[in-house]
């Protein structure tokens, strides 16, 4: 990007290869682009600071991301996990039924056993 100079005689800038005011036709002098430049180099730690800022706002959003998502995962995990015991306890009670079912055709029926002990 062109160096912008600031006129020492009317304030307006004007990029620093036009070498003279477009307004008022005055010429930069060296002193005067070297304080330009240091407030350029002000600008510019300004702007890298800025720019930190948003890289650990960015950060700060992508660990909160990364929190949610875990969470989620977490959820579904114990939702998995949950579904499993279920389902592993209705095949219990399936199985269970299915003993019975088949202790009941052979005439021996699960309350006649308690009867019995
Ligand atoms: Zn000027």
């Amino acid at each position: 990007m062109e160096k912008m100079i600031t006129c020492v005689n009317c304030g307006a800038k004007f990029e620093q290869s036009l070498v003279r005011c477009p307004h008022c036709g005055t010429g930069y002098e060296p002193a005067e682009e070297n304080e330009y430049m240091d407030s350029l180099d002000d600008i510019r730690t300004e702007l890298q600071s800025h720019k930190d800022d948003g890289q650990k706002r960015l950060k700060k959003g992508l660990s909160k991301t990364i929190l949610i998502i875990t969470v989620i995962l977490a959820l579904i995990v114990a939702m998995i996990v949950s579904g499993m015991l279920i389902s592993s306890k209705l095949d219990n009670n399936r199985r269970q039924q299915q003993k019975e079912e088949f202790r009941s055709n052979q005439g021996i029926t699960s309350s006649q056993e308690n009867s019995e002990k």
